[in-house]
């Protein structure tokens, strides 16, 4: 869908750009096998099928005894027939005894429940007291009922969280098989950027501003597993931004740029690209955001990111995350997103879909940050995640709204 407007070029809404996105997103060839504790945040290359079956034998859930619950039935108080620690296996449960043991200690043969050692009294003979009527399977975990031997615990094509990674040690994984990283060259353009540590704030020149982009867009590309040339800044002149993007080509996946990527004469990453490989300048109906550039130079891909941090930073979250994802093979690239409730009102809604800097508040409602200009860079850190807003879209205090929170585009 386009939406026209006379004597503009018509713009692309962000379904159809992310659509055409991710047309172009091959996934990498080539995995790599990394120890289990470096895996966070990779993604799988293969199914993970297990072995064995976890746990491996029925076990107590609790500090307490074993029973034979038909032993229980006369109401008299048990001798105490072995000692079960963790670690250790115990021997089958001798007629009309109880046998001490401990969470995680296997649950010997004839025995089919525990009783925990708060519902037993321990007699002057050391015999037991069992002082409530178990049900069989009582505090015993099923051998299998968290793996079963064969069992796919982990998808081909998944990302690794840390709870994955205990998935995958408790089977017995001490490698897994990932997909390689993206290679991404960085860089930022702007003659007006410097860089924080070069230039004190109170020796600023006039026109000068520190280059923010390049901070949270190095962050945000480790965070998905990235591997990152950052190239710095680059003039904004039309021979070295081509030189820049004719290095960066070689040796890597994509090349990320921000600003430069607009219309003006000093935007030079349009005939750059252009002069060494293909663009599609796209203007995108999203606000903050709207200039965007994808196109290739030689074999890499080639992302242009609007300058305007915040720009920057939503369209890197709304359109470079999924595509970094599914190069690494990720089958799931959308972020979810909620219903809440506004404890707000936006009377104007504007033409383009448009991504609010927001957060939740205790009461479970949503607060808005009140200034959502794209330069505001504070309404990013302020807010926990963007309301999708839709084009045109009012919003009176109480509608319910969609939210995607930032554990679903950071992580
Ligand atoms: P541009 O897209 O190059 O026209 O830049 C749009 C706005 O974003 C201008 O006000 C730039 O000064 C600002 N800007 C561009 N790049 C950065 C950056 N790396 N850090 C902070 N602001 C930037
Ligand atoms: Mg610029």
């Amino acid at each position: 869908m386009t939406i026209d407007r006379p004597f503009h070029k018509p713009l692309k809404s962000l379904d159809d750009a992310l659509t055409e996105l991710l047309g172009h997103a091959a996934p990498l060839e080539g995995q790599e096998l990394v120890s289990t504790f470096e895996a966070d945040g990779r993604v799988l290359a293969q199914d993970l099928i297990s072995g064995l079956q976890v746990p491996p034998a029925d076990n107590s859930s609790m500090d307490g005894y074993a029973v034979r619950c038909a032993d229980l039935a006369a109401n008299v108080s048990l001798q105490v027939s072995q000692r079960i620690p963790a670690g250790s296996s115990g021997s089958p449960l001798a007629p009309m005894t109880v046998a001490r043991i401990f969470t995680g200690a296997p649950i010997p043969a004839g025995a089919d429940a525990v009783v925990m050692q708060e519902d037993c009294a321990v007699q002057p003979d050391d015999s037991v007291l069992i002082q409530i009527t178990p049900q069989p399977g009582q505090w015993i975990r099923r051998a299998g009922e968290d793996v079963t031997r064969g069992a796919v615990v982990l998808l081909k094509g998944e990302r690794l969280s840390p709870a994955s990674l205990g998935l995958a040690a408790s089977i017995g994984i001490s490698q897994l098989p990932v997909v390689r990283r993206p290679k991404v060259a960085l860089f930022s353009t702007g003659d007006e950027l410097v860089m924080p540590g070069t230039v004190s704030p109170q020796d600023m020149p006039p026109g000068a501003i520190y280059n923010s982009n390049r901070f949270f867009l190095r962050a945000l590309l480790q965070r998905l597993g990235c591997e990152v040339s950052d190239l710095g800044i680059v003039p904004d002149q039309l021979d070295a931004t081509k030189n820049a993007l004719r290095a960066a080509a070689q040796n890597h996946d994509l090349i990320l740029t921000s600003g430069g990527v607009s219309v003006g004469e000093e935007d030079h990453i349009k005939p750059a690209v252009q002069s060494l490989g293909q663009l599609d300048l796209w203007q995108i109906a999203i606000k903050p955001g709207k200039p965007f550039a994808y196109g290739r130079v030689v074999d890499a891909h080639f992302i242009g990111l609007p300058g305007n941090p915040v720009s920057s930073f939503v369209t890197f979250l709304m359109l470079v995350r999924p595509f970094l994802l599914k190069l690494q093979g990720v089958a799931e690239v959308a972020p979810k997103s909620t219903a809440a409730c506004a404890n707000f009102t936006w009377a104007r809604g504007d033409k383009r879909r448009e991504f609010l800097r927001a957060r939740r508040n205790v009461a479970g409602g949503l607060d808005v940050f009140p200034n959502q200009s794209a330069g505001v860079l504070t309404s990013a850190v302020w807010c926990d995640g963007l309301i999708d807003n839709p084009p045109g879209q009012t919003i009176a205090h109480g509608d319910v709204v969609r939210f995607i929170p930032f554990s679903e585009l950071l992580a």
